[in-house]
């Protein structure tokens, strides 16, 4: 078998994780130790790969996140509204989560973002140095650290897009961040959707009705609940009756991403892109075909 550079892309996961067998993990570094695009790539994503698992996991503290419902809801009596909520996505996390307290954060974000509320919409460009450099100043990163976390990000950033550009048609994409109510993935979501060559067919951060979904018509479906890690349901999505029509259902293209990988606007959202661009372009399925 020959590892073109598509292969190496493909396999990276696996090899970092050391889940390849020996002749094909030889292969793999002999095609990777010699080729000047997947080189790089390869290097940057197990620096990526290490940080990540370097950081410390955060426990939130428990008042933490009541503070912030009292803070944005302001009245008690609407705090208990949410409590009910809070407690379902409890329920749906698994107890020893990961990204946690980020996964759990990024929810109200995401829906109270969607609710109306002004936090700041955050994109791929507060990914600047600048902006790293700000947040160094205030003491909670090492710029120098923060800067190539950046760098190697925008790198997987690149190399996807450069292969992206490649393709002729746009894939029209629905990524949804919660069931119910409906509610749109994130902005940079939406970024990183165009990055992969798709666009977002629905206004990004909003909550949406079923017929604005399917009026939209998505070829494909991404599912990343907040806090849920990768327990979305697709036959949700393919037993929604106003769906049945809508080119994604039909084709049977609903696809699960880890929600952290795509609502944590840091380091995982480097594994999140290429997830996202292999479910987008699926290897076997004809490019001209329409
Ligand atoms: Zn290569």
């Amino acid at each position: 078998m020959t590892w073109t550079c598509d292969l190496i892309e493909a396999r990276l996961s696996d090899y970092l994780e050391g889940l390849l067998q020996e002749p094909e993990r030889a292969a793999f570094e002999a095609h990777a130790n010699s080729c000047a695009d997947c080189a790089p790539l390869v290097a940057s994503v197990r620096g990526l790969v290490g940080e990540m698992h370097a950081m410390e996991e955060l426990e939130a503290p428990p008042r933490l996140v009541y503070s912030i419902l009292d803070k944005t809801l302001g009245p008690r009596e609407t705090v208990t509204g949410w409590q009910g909520f809070l407690n379902a996505i409890r329920g749906l996390a698994t107890p020893k989560f990961a990204y946690g307290a980020a996964s759990v954060m990024t929810t109200l974000i995401i829906i109270l973002g969607a609710s109306g509320f002004s936090f700041r919409k955050s994109k791929l460009a507060d990914l600047r140095p600048a902006a790293i450099y700000q947040s160094a100043d205030r003491g909670v990163h090492r710029a120098s650290a923060a800067e190539q976390v950046v760098r190697k990000m925008r790198r997987v950033f690149v190399r996807i897009e450069e292969k992206a550009q490649r393709r002729k048609r746009r894939v029209r994409v629905y990524c949804e961040a919660w069931p119910n109510p409906r509610i749109s993935s994130p902005p940079w979501v939406a970024e990183l959707v165009g990055i992969c060559g798709g666009t977002l067919v629905v206004p990004a951060g909003e909550k949406l009705t079923e017929r604005q979904v399917a009026a939209a018509d998505p070829e494909v479906i991404i599912l990343a609940w907040a806090a849920t890690g990768s327990k979305a349901d697709p036959a949700q999505a393919y037993n929604v009756a106003g769906w049945k029509d809508v080119t994604a259902i039909q084709n049977r293209r609903v696809h699960v991403i880890r929600d952290e990988l795509l609502n944590t606007p840091g380091p995982p959202l480097a594994e999140g892109v290429r997830e996202l661009w292999r479910l987008l372009h699926p290897p076997n399925r004809n490019e001209h075909k329409t």
